[in-house]
């Protein structure tokens, strides 16, 4: 049974693929550069996805956290084109797809809800006005997945993603490592996350589970702060974390707009995946981080 990753090169991509692979599944990555195993999104375009595709993941998506780039006109269309225009040609291949696939699963994040103190998110919440840059960016990804076609479809609104390899666990590793690791402003904003192997099995259990449809917050079931992540991930590696980094430092680096996704939070229920007893492996922080901090890690 043949699944499709878009983006599936990528941190959450390649371990997914690794994951599908493990399950017997054959994976098809489509990438924007060929290879062995792999379709671009050209000929996505050209002829469409394979016949005997069972499912189709879009992981695509150019890093908006990337300090290296400022966050300019030019890098906020290359964030948007690398998820809506990906998703929609997904979503109109596989509208015109003779034989449809099972199931399309796509990514979105918790910035579509408002940062809050006091309101609890869950999928019943209603997110119809968009409010900052973040938000309007996971409207336009949800919107872009439409398929008008039965193929069921699953959205997976992801909180920072924590894994080994990749995202926020490799750009802050050595300085936990060093005993530097800090937490962002005043460390109280909400820590939506989820361990890089639950969202992974959230995928395939999206995929495998035909009662699994619509949005689905991909987060732990642990509500946490952002200091609360700092001292538990430094406090593995047997490390202090003492010191915040400054509000007005993140903002330098990223950007007022893109600091928000740092400097704010929200309070994230994965009402759905609970009610399909989904079986997270790290529901707590703690669990999360025994796995992430062991220097000598074999991924
Ligand atoms: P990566 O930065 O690892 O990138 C994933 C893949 O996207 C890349 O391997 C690349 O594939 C493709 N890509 C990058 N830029 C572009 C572009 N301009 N146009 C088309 N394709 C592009 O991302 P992650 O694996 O960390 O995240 C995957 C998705 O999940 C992203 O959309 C991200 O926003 C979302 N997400 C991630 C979170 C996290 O904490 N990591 C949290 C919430 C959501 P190739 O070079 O082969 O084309």
């Amino acid at each position: 049974r043949r699944v499709l990753i878009g983006g599936g090169t990528g941190f959450i991509g390649s371990t997914l693929k690794q994951f599908l692979k493990n399950r017997g599944y054959v994976v098809t990555v489509i990438s924007r550069t060929p290879g062995k195993n792999r379709l671009t999104w050209n000929d996505i375009a050209q002829n469409g996805i394979p016949d005997d595709t069972f499912a189709a993941v879009n992981v695509a998506g150019e890093n908006v956290l990337n300090p290296l780039r400022r966050f300019n006109d030019d890098f906020k269309n290359a964030i948007f084109e690398s998820r809506i225009k990906t998703t929609s040609l997904l979503a109109n291949a596989i509208r015109d797809a003779k034989t449809k696939p099972e199931a399309f699963i796509c990514m979105s994040g918790v910035g579509i809800y408002k940062p809050d103190k006091e309101k609890l998110y869950d999928e019943n919440t209603d997110v119809s006005e968009s409010f900052d840059y973040i938000s309007k960016l996971a409207h336009e990804w949800e919107k872009a997945s439409e398929t008008s076609s039965d193929v069921r479809k699953v959205i997976l609104r992801s909180g920072v993603v924590l894994g080994r390899n990749g995202g926020m666990i490799l750009q802050t590793y050595l300085q936990f490592y060093f005993g530097f690791g800090t937490w962002f402003g005043s460390g109280s904003q909400y820590f939506p996350w989820i361990h890089l192997h639950d969202l992974c099995r959230l995928i395939i259990f999206s995929i495998e589970n035909n009662q699994v449809n619509g949005v689905v917050n991909a987060v732990a079931p642990e509500i946490i702060t952002n200091k609360t992540f700092a001292k538990t991930f430094a406090s593995a590696m047997n490390r202090p974390a003492l010191l915040p980094t400054l509000g007005i430092v993140c903002k330098l680096v990223f950007g007022a707009e893109r600091a928000v996704m740092i400097l704010e939070g929200q309070q994230v229920i994965p009402s759905k995946a609970m009610e399909y007893k989904f079986p997270y492996l790290y529901p707590t922080i703690q669990k999360a981080c025994a796995e992430l901090a062991p220097f000598n890690y074999v991924p």
